[in-house]
């Protein structure tokens, strides 16, 4: 199972902010979509980082309410993993066990065409095990 099938049944939305955005205003935009991350992008629609929840309380810890002044990109992680439609689920979700984070943009041909979480992941790999259970169970009863 690819990256692919996940987009097809969540679809392609990602919420972006501009890297000049204050942490203030970026809280306003994970609380209004009810997310943990967004994703940080030039007008182009180039994708300069990712900013997540965990950063901001990692700043606000560091620097006190004074935090919310800061700019996205000041906060946003620059090294962003990313996965392409064909990346499969399983080399997806060991690239964030790994990495120790819980979200994967999706890029083709250099556009941003979706983002993943661990939860989807989790979620697609279950499905596909109960699926081969089911047809093993019916392969079984069905034999001689
Ligand atoms: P998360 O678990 O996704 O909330 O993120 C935990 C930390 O990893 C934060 O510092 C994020 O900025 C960073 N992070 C999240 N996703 C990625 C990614 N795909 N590539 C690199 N860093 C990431």
């Amino acid at each position: 199972m690819t990256i692919a099938a996940i987009l097809k049944h969540k679809g392609s939305s990602v919420t972006t902010v501009a890297p000049a955005a204050t942490i203030a205003e970026v809280t306003h935009v994970l609380a209004a979509h009810r997310i943990g991350v967004v994703v940080v992008v030039a007008n182009n629609g180039e994708l300069l980082g990712i900013l997540s929840e965990r950063d901001i309380v990692r700043n606000l810890a560091e620097h006190g309410a004074s935090a919310l002044d800061l700019h996205a990109e000041q906060v946003m992680t620059r090294n962003v993993s990313t996965a392409t439609p064909s990346t499969s689920v399983v080399d997806a979700t060991a690239r964030m066990t790994a990495g120790r984070f819980r979200h994967l943009p999706v890029l083709d041909q250099g556009r941003i065409i979706g983002l993943v979480s661990i939860g989807d992941v989790v979620k697609a790999r279950i499905s596909q095990q109960e699926e081969e259970v089911d047809s093993l169970k019916a392969y079984v009863a069905g034999g001689p």
